[in-house]
């Protein structure tokens, strides 16, 4: 695939954002109707899916602290969920297990969760705790005082959820270019080159 001397949006760098943000883009343009061929590129200067998403654990979950994350979280395990096949996402939900010190912060992302309807259980209490927890054959762990158990969440390989976004980015339009280097980005006049 060659180089396109120009184009509408470029993306620099092939990880799991720029290539989501390839795909919705192109979306985006589609639905206006104003897609081209050159509208969206994405250069990736190894392989797609080498940076840090390669070596990321590849939970997907909703249980972090920032009350401001709940809603985009939401929305994005929705993404994992509705392309649950070509992102090889597994929905087998995710537990958040703590000791004390971390109850009342699971608490307070318990309720975010529940006022904007993502689907969880919050279990409080050491006997409740290892009542729930000891459908698990082998589980032994002491100390834990409370389970957060999101019904949606799961886990996606990393390389192959990598993977199945570019599949997804290049059937909405974009084009991904392996193996191309940016080096430099010169502004001039209002317009971006960039050096390669
Ligand atoms: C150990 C670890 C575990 C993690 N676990 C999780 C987890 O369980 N769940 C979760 O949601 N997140 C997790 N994360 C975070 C997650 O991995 C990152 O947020 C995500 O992968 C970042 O993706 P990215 O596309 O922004 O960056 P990257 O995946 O790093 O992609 C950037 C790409 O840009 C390319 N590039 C760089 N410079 C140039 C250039 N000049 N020209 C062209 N290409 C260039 C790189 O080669 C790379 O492929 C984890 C992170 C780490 C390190």
């Amino acid at each position: 695939m060659s180089l396109p001397s120009k184009c509408e949006y470029l993306i620099i760098g092939g990880g799991i954002h720029g290539l989501s943000t390839a795909w919705h883009l192109c979306k985006k343009l589609s639905s206006k109707g104003q897609l081209k061929e050159d509208s969206v590129v994405v250069i990736e200067k190894t392989q797609v899916g080498e940076g840090a998403t390669s070596v990321a654990c590849g939970i997907v979950r909703n249980n972090y602290y920032q009350p401001a994350m709940r809603r985009l979280m939401a929305h994005s395990v929705d993404v994992w969920n509705s392309n649950a096949e070509v992102l090889q996402f597994r929905p087998v939900g995710y537990m958040q297990i703590n000791s004390q010190l971390m109850h009342e912060g699971m608490a307070e992302v318990y309720s975010q969760q529940k006022e904007i309807g993502y689907d969880s259980t919050f279990i409080e209490g050491a006997a409740d705790c290892d009542k729930y927890m000891k459908d698990l054959p082998d589980w032994q762990a002491q100390g834990i005082t409370s389970v957060l158990h999101e019904k949606n969440s799961g886990y996606g390989p990393n390389r192959g959820a990598n993977l199945g976004f570019k599949k997804l980015a290049e059937a909405a339009g974009a084009k991904i270019l392996e193996g191309v280097q940016a080096t430099n980005l010169v502004t001039a006049n209002g317009s971006g080159r960039l050096v390669l």
